[in-house]
């Protein structure tokens, strides 16, 4: 089956309002012509409703970064998929390494978050990947099986119509260390087994893994020609748009 890519990028906690808007409308200009990729991106929360401005009509989606369980109510800080939705997101990401290592995120924890934003029907970017101890250690694929197992336990088939998977090895996300098309072809395949084995096969051929940690113009091209490698998820390469646009043209 063909999987149509889709390109993320996540601005992470950068950009005040004004280069954000500055970067989301160069952004606009710049992959105004392509068709065929989903284009995604994940601005800090207080700039949503402004980029959102700037992208409106677009071929750009907006996702936010992260989102709580519950609708409203006191949860003092977090911010629900119904609020996410209301500025205009369409995409949340949940679980990215950086909510689980330095907010304590568990995967019990983020399966909620997961059904919880599906159910209120915003689409979900599912990230999941394994530390360099872990891989030094042998335990990459164990690791991998414990965060798609748990972390998607209980998502219906509707769920995945709305689900992609990100795979981001922690050792290439900001490093410069890019995982090889080998090494990232190897994991998409594992992950996508997993899903098979978990679910269906037709879930497994339909859901879009995406790769991310370090990925450049350079490298996006060699990335994408893997045929497990269904798009990217973007960190520091996509706080510019033309790097980003790059990113996204090379990958056709
Ligand atoms: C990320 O944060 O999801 C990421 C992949 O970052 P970078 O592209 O900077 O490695």
């Amino acid at each position: 089956m063909s999987r149509k890519p889709l390109i993320a990028g996540n601005w992470k906690l950068n950009h005040l309002t004004g280069p954000a808007v500055e970067t989301a409308a160069a952004l606009k200009g710049m992959v105004a012509g392509v068709t065929g990729t989903e284009i995604v991106i994940c601005p800090v929360f207080t700039v949503l409703d402004a980029v959102g401005t700037a992208i409106a009509g677009s071929n750009i989606a907006l996702g936010g970064q992260n989102c709580y369980t519950k609708e409203s109510g006191a949860f003092t800080g977090e911010i629900s998929p119904q609020m996410l939705a209301d500025v205009g997101c369409t995409w949340v990401i949940i679980g990215h390494s950086e909510r689980r290592q330095y907010f304590g995120e568990t995967d019990a924890l983020l399966n909620e978050k997961a059904k919880f934003a599906r159910a209120s029907g915003l689409k979900v970017m599912f990230c999941i990947g394994e530390t360099l101890e872990e891989r030094n250690g042998g335990q990459m694929n164990a690791v991998l099986e414990r965060q798609v197992s748990k972390g998607l336990e209980g998502l219906s088939d509707a769920d995945f119509d709305g689900l992609a998977i990100a795979y981001e090895p922690v050792w290439a996300i900001g490093t410069g260390v890019v995982a090889s098309p080998e090494q990232a072809q190897e994991a998409h395949a594992f992950v996508r087994g997993l899903v098979k084995k978990q679910f269906s096969a037709a879930i497994a051929d339909a859901v879009r893994i995406q790769y991310g940690g370090s990925v450049k113009p350079d490298n996006a091209k060699e990335l994408m020609g893997k045929p497990d490698v269904d798009g990217f998820l973007v960190g520091g390469a996509a706080l510019k748009a033309d790097s980003f646009a790059a990113i996204v043209k090379n990958a056709l």
